[in-house]
């Protein structure tokens, strides 16, 4: 059988490999060191925001966004019900209890009307929102501009999910530098990574400092390990630090390639009826981390599953959008504001392979295979 053609694998060479034997052979191994302070600085000036603390990953970072923000059991969070169960469980962490809003058609992006609704009736009854917590889509930022305007209305602080952002802009602005803070990841499958971390960043910096101290165990400044609060062991260690800031260097071309693939595939689907690749419009201001259709099975005559399975016999890795926070039976109890947008979107919709790390050869093989699949209907 070929080799297996992955959707997003992470996209690692000797550039990579050279930065962690260097931080390695510094002595530097235990757990921070100058690579993290470099990476932090490097990336904050990356997006635009006085500070960054470089984490064990973007979930622990959500978790330390929440606690900092000052959320608690009994509040609710208001967030995307079309996002990765990581937002989610960041969320129950705290003991906080989740509240999914449903998603805007054409981005998936949070809608920022539910929004208002939701905010109007938790304050009808009286419930505490102690933070929103929008996620960008796939590298396509939320509209800041109206869910900012809404938040600062009702007087709630904004915790932006840039997990799948980085790169993005909107308005002119980086994604993950909206709101109180962000949170950005380098998961494997993410637009850059470290093999495993986030980042938490923010112009505020006693919210960077608190972070922080949560961070390592919230050891108090003194010498005989005083503490006056629960901690973590959640930051990033130095060699991985030394990976992110190799692939930070990298980042821009990353995205250059991945966009490369999302042209290919506007180029495919261009005369396909009933098939729009996801989020299309307006993409010029995104990261284009993962490229995803939409079928109309009625007018393409065929659904996500007839192409999968194609994908499939050749090897090759394709999956269905993040499937609806509400639907999923750990968080099915929590309520929200929900509209069907997000199901509809996670049945019709399908993710294709749109990784940096893709060879001439494979993205050759994804696309005669796609083109074979069509062709034959
Ligand atoms: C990947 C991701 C996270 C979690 O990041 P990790 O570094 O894997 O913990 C959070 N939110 C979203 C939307 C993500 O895609």
């Amino acid at each position: 059988m070929s080799e297996r053609i992955y959707m997003s694998s992470p996209d690692v060479g000797q550039l990579e490999e050279d930065a962690v034997v260097g931080a390695m052979r510094s002595g530097w191994i235990a757990p921070l060191g100058p690579d993290v302070d470099a990476f932090e600085r490097e990336l904050a000036d990356r997006v635009g925001v006085a500070y960054g603390v470089a984490l064990s990953s973007g979930t622990a970072a959500l978790h330390l966004g929440l606690l900092t923000l000052g959320v608690k059991p009994g509040d609710i969070v208001v967030t995307s019900t079309m996002t990765f169960a990581a937002t989610a469980n960041a969320i129950v962490y705290t003991g906080a209890e989740p509240y999914f809003i449903d998603a805007d058609s054409a981005t998936g992006n949070m809608n920022p009307e539910l929004l208002r609704d939701a905010l109007v009736s938790l304050r009808a009854a009286n419930e505490t929102v102690a933070a929103i917590v929008p996620v960008d889509l796939l590298g396509k930022a939320v509209d800041y501009t109206s869910i900012l305007a809404i938040a600062d209305e009702f007087d709630v602080p904004v915790l932006s999910d840039a997990a799948e952002s980085l790169g993005a802009t909107h308005s002119g602005r980086a994604a993950g530098s909206f709101g109180r803070a962000s949170v950005v990841s380098f998961n494997g499958n993410k637009i850059m990574t470290t093999s495993g971390g986030g980042m938490l960043l923010t112009d505020d910096e006693l919210f960077a400092k608190h972070v922080r101290y949560l961070a390592t165990q919230a050891r108090q400044p003194v010498v005989h390990y005083e503490h006056t609060d629960v901690g973590y062991n959640y930051r990033m260690s130095n060699l991985l630090a030394a990976l992110g800031r190799a692939q930070l260097s990298r980042l821009d071309e990353m995205i250059a390639k991945r966009r490369e693939m999302r042209e290919f595939y506007k180029q495919l689907f261009a005369d396909i009826d009933g098939v729009e690749v996801f989020g299309a419009e307006g993409d010029e201001a995104d990261n284009v981390w993962l490229t995803s259709i939409i079928i109309d099975e009625s007018t393409a005559g065929w659904a996500p599953r007839d192409l999968t399975a194609v994908l499939s016999e050749s090897n090759i890795e394709s999956r269905p959008l993040w499937k609806p926070m509400h639907k999923q039976p750990v968080f099915e109890s929590f309520r929200g504001e929900i509209d069907g947008t997000s199901e509809s979107l996670f049945e019709r919709g399908l993710t294709l392979p749109s990784g940096s790390a893709l060879s001439g050869e494979h993205r050759a093989r994804v696309l005669t295979t796609i083109r074979g699949f069509l062709t034959a209907r």
